[in-house]
């Protein structure tokens, strides 16, 4: 058996959307299941849609999500260079051995010789004609010219492409670890370039050679590469590789919510919710769209959100760790369709994930958050435990914020509109009382405060419950936050006494 290899292949385009990260996602957990390595490969042959910076982001994001490469461009691995652009010149021997064996065709045509070729063999049956088996003849290539032509056209230094030719009638067959057995007819394929004028190779030939010398064993890519799995197969053989040829995964797209189509960007702007797995700022329009990391996901739930996007373990449980994925992992499970993106459930997979994270882990994503809002000067012991008490109410790292705020600060604002129409006199004397009572208080502790407050009400005949919203609203500000006697506890009597006082003066009795 081959030393299991898989590889994430992105073109540095742009932003990194979640299909593009889940199918990094499923390459490396194949990998690691089989104890194999896991190779990051910076397809950057196409320097018309290159984009500054895009690289640099794609890594950043795959370390965010822990999805290490063992290989790649920022790891040297026994295969470099990891990036295409600097592998330009292993390239052109395959082309050119190709056109020996008959097997790819120079072709001469200019952009304007290749758009007459559309308008002329345009019909209502072909409304857009490919470079096939069909427009070949007519065109200027080594297949049409003779031999001294091509030599003539090639001293002159005309530019040219190489481009395989595709079989006139053949079923191209091939399986897939997903779908199963595919075919496909080779008439209704074009003869694709593979090498461009400037000498750079296309995809189409750059990802056959170099999962061929990178030893790829399974190369696993989203489904909008099917249409281009029969050139691939045809060069895998032509090349005298078949032997070689890694085992394809196709994997279904991610859809809308409402299930029709894939889930793009445009949907995330209208949902409000991120498609990318960080922060991208487009540096062309200035554009930003917002990452899941921003919006506040811990990369553990997010991984564990896309693992689950498209594949099941069989089982009752949907929480994982990434140890837990990479055991479980297995291609039998991987669904045939379209996973459709439900934001709710990808946020259900953080407030988890959240609730089961060591308070101290969580610490170095909370404080920053604090701190940007202007909370300074946190005693560290003190924000763990405030963490601990809070988190289970938290589905973003940013609703931390709101959550224990009044940990630290005074509210800003009261909600009065929650307890004004209940106020009166007798509740307002409670809780001057009360005020003082809390200095009396001889055990600080949040059973303590219950039951001198219990008491309290007690003698003053009013129902302890419908003193503790009120009471809430002085130290909160709103109707939220974990029990108010815990609160008291934290903040201390001081706290307790100036809010309560303030509450006072704002309220008017
Ligand atoms: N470079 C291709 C992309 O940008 C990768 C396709 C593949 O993995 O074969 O998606």
């Amino acid at each position: 058996m081959r030393r299991v290899r898989t590889r994430f292949a992105p073109s540095p385009t742009g932003g990194l959307h979640l299909g593009g990260v889940r199918t990094a996602l499923y390459s490396y957990l194949f990998a690691k299941h089989h104890g194999g390595d896991f190779v990051l490969r910076i397809e950057d042959t196409d320097r018309n849609r290159f984009v500054e910076g895009a690289e640099q982001y794609i890594v950043d994001c795959l370390n965010w999500c822990g999805i290490q490469a063992d290989e790649g461009p920022h790891q040297p691995g026994p295969y470099a260079p990891y990036r295409q652009s600097e592998r330009k010149d292993q390239y052109r021997q395959y082309a050119e051995e190709l056109v020996k064996k008959g097997y790819a065709y120079y072709a001469f045509d200019t952009a304007e010789d290749l758009e007459q070729m559309r308008e002329q063999y345009k019909s209502p049956g072909n409304p857009s004609p490919q470079y096939d088996r069909h427009t070949r003849k007519h065109m200027k290539n080594s297949l049409s010219a003779t031999e001294t032509q091509v030599k003539t056209w090639m001293d002159e230094g005309l530019p040219y492409v190489i481009r395989i030719k595709m079989p006139e009638n053949e079923t191209i067959i091939f399986e897939d670890m997903i779908r199963g057995e595919i075919h496909n007819e080779s008439a209704l394929v074009d003869d694709k370039v593979l090498l461009k004028a400037d000498g750079m190779p296309t995809y189409h030939l750059a990802v056959v050679v170099d999962d061929y010398l990178m030893k790829i064993t399974h190369a696993f890519r989203g489904e909008e590469w099917l249409p281009s799995a029969p050139v691939h197969i045809k060069l895998w053989e032509y090349l005298g590789w078949a032997d070689h040829m890694p085992e394809w995964a196709h994997l279904p797209l991610i859809l809308k919510p409402e299930g029709n189509g894939k889930l793009s960007k445009r949907d995330g702007d209208r949902l409000g919710f991120p498609v990318f797995a960080m922060d991208w700022k487009d540096p062309q329009s200035g554009e930003l769209m917002t990452g899941f990391k921003e919006m506040g996901f811990l990369p553990e739930a997010f991984i564990n959100m896309l693992a689950m996007l498209g594949w099941h373990s069989g089982e009752e449980q949907e929480i994982f760790t990434k140890e837990e994925l990479i055991r479980k992992f297995s291609m039998e499970r991987v669904h045939k369709g379209g996973a459709r993106f439900d934001f709710e459930k990808a946020k259900w997979f953080n407030h988890e994930w959240i609730k089961h994270t060591d308070s101290s882990t969580l610490l170095p994503l909370v404080q920053p958050i604090l701190e940007e809002k202007e909370i300074k000067e946190m005693n560290v012991d003190y924000l763990v435990q405030v963490i601990s008490l809070v988190k289970d109410r938290c589905t973003l790292l940013n609703d931390f914020y709101t959550q224990s705020v009044f940990f630290f600060q005074s509210p800003t604002s009261l909600d009065l509109e929650a307890v004004q129409s209940k106020w009166n006199n007798e509740k307002a004397n409670f809780f001057q009382v009360w005020s003082d009572e809390l200095g009396q208080i001889q055990e600080w502790n949040a059973p303590a405060i219950e039951n001198r407050f219990k008491e309290l009400a007690t003698i003053h005949q009013i129902k302890a419950g419908e003193l503790q919203m009120p009471y809430r609203i002085m130290l909160v500000g709103g109707k939220y936050g974990p029990a108010v006697f815990l609160i008291s506890e934290f903040i201390g009597v001081k706290n307790c006494q100036e809010r309560i006082k303030h509450f006072l003066n704002v309220i008017g009795n």
